[in-house]
């Protein structure tokens, strides 16, 4: 049997369609079937990693470091150590010294992708944090990025959107 079809917006006509089709004989003919649009807005907890998207409405980066281990801090943080799971500490990273550990150019992005392409994603190591921060570069040349390129961060501080897209990289010239 052949498959139907479903288009993402459906005109008002192509609505009231679809619902007589999935309710077939519960909608009889002279039953008016009218669109009702609705919105919601969905309430998100940034819970214990709070700080670290606070900080970047407010050009700071901040990591978590664990006062038993030491691995040094993480960036993205861990609201609890992922070794002996206590509690982890707020610090703000420095991030001189930041260079490009390693990179991709995304050209075909797929659904849900939120920046403009081509988009150079990196892949950033920085003194003193232990993992490696992904994230992107917001200006680039030819030839950019590199490996070991140093680079700094810039903070979306006008406009925020609220999510890791608030921060990005640039070369050091
Ligand atoms: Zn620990």
């Amino acid at each position: 049997m052949e498959k139907k079809r479903t288009k993402v917006v459906l005109t008002p006509d192509e609505s009231i369609q679809l619902v007589k089709e999935l309710f077939k004989q519960n909608v009889p003919e002279n039953s008016w079937v009218r669109p009702n649009p609705r919105s919601i807005t969905h309430y998100h907890t940034y819970g214990n990693l709070t700080p670290f998207f606070k900080g970047l409405t407010q050009a700071k980066l901040f990591g978590t470091r664990c006062r038993s281990c030491t691995t040094g801090i993480w960036l993205p943080p861990r609201a609890h150590c992922p070794d002996c799971w206590k509690e982890m500490e707020w610090v703000e990273v420095n991030t001189e010294g930041a260079r490009v550990y390693t990179h991709s150019m995304t050209q075909y992005p797929g659904a849900g992708f939120k920046g403009s392409v081509p988009c150079p994603l990196i892949s950033v190591e920085i003194p003193g944090v232990c993992t490696k921060f992904m994230s992107y570069l917001s200006e680039f040349r030819d030839g950019e990025p590199y490996i070991n390129m140093p680079v700094r961060p810039v903070f979306r501080t006008k406009n925020p959107t609220y999510t890791i897209l608030d921060i990005s990289w640039v070369v050091i010239a």
